[in-house]
C-alpha cells in the first residue's frame, strides 16, 4: 500500500477553530449569564444593543431573534399588508422577500447591476413604472440589500425613494462592519436590519439579529413588537406583535465576538486582497463598489459559464477546498415566488446563478490555506489555457 501524502482540507466556515481562538472569552461571558440566570432580556442584551448602535452609527439598536424577524418587524412597523408593493432585488437570500409575503404584501423583484450584483437603480425605476401602470398595487417600500457584504448604492437609493415617496429599508444581514463613502453601514435607511447567523461577519452561536434606527418612536415600536406588542406594562397588549427577542446567551456570545470584530474584518479584507492580486485570467474577482469597504460575508468569483463554474467547483473540491453558490436561482424563479412575479424578465439576476462561485473567506484561514487556494485556482486556470 502506498501512503497518500497528507491532504489539506479547508473549512468553508470554521467554528471549531474559532472556538480554539475565542472560546475562553466567550465562555466567561456565558458563565456570567449562567450565574445571573436572566435568560430573557438580561443585561447583556442592553449592553450589546448599546455597542451595536455605537458601532453602526445609529441612535438605537434593538436585539431581535433573527435577521428575518428584524425584517418582519420593520415591515410590520410600516403596516405593510395586502395591496402593498415592496421592491427588492431578485438576487438575494429568500428572507428579504418572504417577510413581505408573510404579511400579505407583494414583493416586486428588481434586477441587479451586472458588475457589483447590487440592486440596479435603472431596473428599480422600470419596475416602479410597471407597478404604477398596472395600477393594482400601491408602491410602499424598497429594501436595499448589501449583497455579499458590499454596500448597495445608498445615496442614490435614498434620493430616489424620497422623490418617489417610498420608505427605504436596509437589509444589512451580510454587511455589518462594511462602510460606504466613509460611513459605517447602519444608518442609511429608516431602519437597518442585521443578522447574527453563525456564518455572517458578526456571527453568534445560533440565531440572532438586530434593528438599527435613529428614530425614537420607531425604536419604541420595535421594542413593543418584539415582545408581543406589549404596551407600557407587561400585560397591556397594544398591538399584534411576535416573540422576537434576542436571547441573553446569544448577546453574551456576541459581546465577546464584537471585541475582536474589527480585527476579523481586517483579516477578511486582507484575504480578499490576496485573492484579487493573484486571481488568474478567466476567473473574475468580485467588482468593488467604489469608495467602500466590504465586510466580506462572501467572496464570490464569476466564471464565463455554468460548465466552467461546475468544473472549477469540482476541481477545488478535489483539492480540499469547499465552495458555495450564492444563489443558484434568482428569487422570481423559485417555486414559492414565481406565482407572485409579474413575468418581467430580469436578465442579470437570471444569468448569475450559473456563473458565481464563493471561495472560503473567514478569519480562521491561515496564510498557508490562502496560498493553497490561490495555487489551486491558478493550476485549474493553467489547465484550461
Ligand atoms: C442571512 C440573511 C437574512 C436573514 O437572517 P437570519 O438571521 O438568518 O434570519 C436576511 N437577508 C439576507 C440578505 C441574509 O443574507
Amino acid at each position: 500500500m502506498t501512503r497518500q501524502p497528507e491532504k489539506r482540507q479547508i473549512a468553508f466556515l470554521d467554528l471549531p477553530a474559532q472556538q480554539a481562538r475565542l472560546g475562553g472569552s466567550i465562555q466567561k461571558r456565558v458563565d456570567a449569564v449562567m450565574a445571573h440566570c436572566r435568560f430573557v432580556l438580561g443585561p447583556e442584551v442592553q449592553e450589546l444593543e448599546q455597542r451595536l448602535a455605537a458601532f453602526g452609527g445609529a441612535k438605537h439598536a434593538i436585539g431581535v431573534a433573527s435577521g428575518t424577524d428584524a425584517l418582519l418587524m420593520v415591515l410590520m412597523g410600516e403596516e405593510i399588508g395586502p395591496g402593498d408593493a415592496v421592491f427588492l432585488p431578485a438576487f438575494t437570500y429568500t428572507a428579504t422577500a418572504e417577510v413581505v409575503l408573510l404579511l400579505g404584501g407583494t414583493p416586486v423583484f428588481v434586477d441587479v447591476d451586472p458588475q457589483t450584483f447590487q440592486i440596479s437603480l435603472a431596473s428599480l425605476k422600470d419596475r416602479l413604472e410597471a407597478v404604477r401602470e398596472a395600477g393594482d398595487l400601491e408602491p410602499r417600500a424598497v429594501i436595499g440589500v448589501d449583497l455579499f457584504g458590499q454596500p448597495a448604492p445608498w445615496d442614490e437609493l435614498k434620493s430616489w425613494a424620497t422623490a418617489e415617496g417610498l420608505t427605504l429599508i436596509a437589509d444589512c444581514a451580510q454587511s455589518f462592519g462594511a462602510s460606504y463613502r466613509g460611513r459605517r453601514l447602519g444608518h442609511e435607511a429608516k431602519a437597518t436590519t442585521l443578522s447574527f447567523f453563525p456564518s455572517k461577519p458578526l456571527g453568534g452561536y445560533g440565531d440572532g439579529g438586530a434593528i438599527l434606527t435613529d428614530d425614537d418612536d420607531l425604536a419604541a415600536l420595535y421594542h413593543s413588537l418584539r415582545t408581543h406588542g406589549e404596551g407600557r406594562t407587561r400585560y397591556e397588549v397594544e398591538r399584534i406583535g411576535i416573540n422576537g427577542r434576542l436571547d441573553t446567551l446569544q448577546a453574551a456570545v456576541l459581546l465577546a465576538k464584537l471585541d475582536v470584530f474589527e480585527g476579523e474584518l481586517k483579516r477578511r479584507d486582507a484575504i480578499a486582497a490576496s485573492y484579487d492580486a493573484e486571481m488568474p485570467a478567466g476567473i473574475v474577482p468580485p467588482a468593488r463598489v467604489p469608495d467602500s469597504e466590504s465586510a466580506w460575508a462572501i467572496y464570490s468569483v464569476l466564471l464565463p459559464d455554468a460548465a466552467k463554474r461546475d468544473a472549477l467547483q469540482s476541481f477545488l473540491k478535489d483539492a480540499g477546498i469547499p465552495t458555495a453558490v450564492y444563489y443558484p436561482k434568482p428569487l422570481h424563479y423559485q417555486p414559492a415566488y414565481a406565482p407572485h412575479h409579474d413575468g418581467a424578465s430580469l436578465p442579470v439576476a437570471e444569468g448569475l446563478g450559473a456563473r458565481v462561485l464563493a471561495l472560503p473567506i473567514h478569519p480562521e484561514l491561515t496564510d498557508e490555506d490562502v496560498r493553497h487556494i490561490i495555487e489551486a485556482l491558478n493550476r485549474w486556470a493553467g489547465e484550461q489555457a
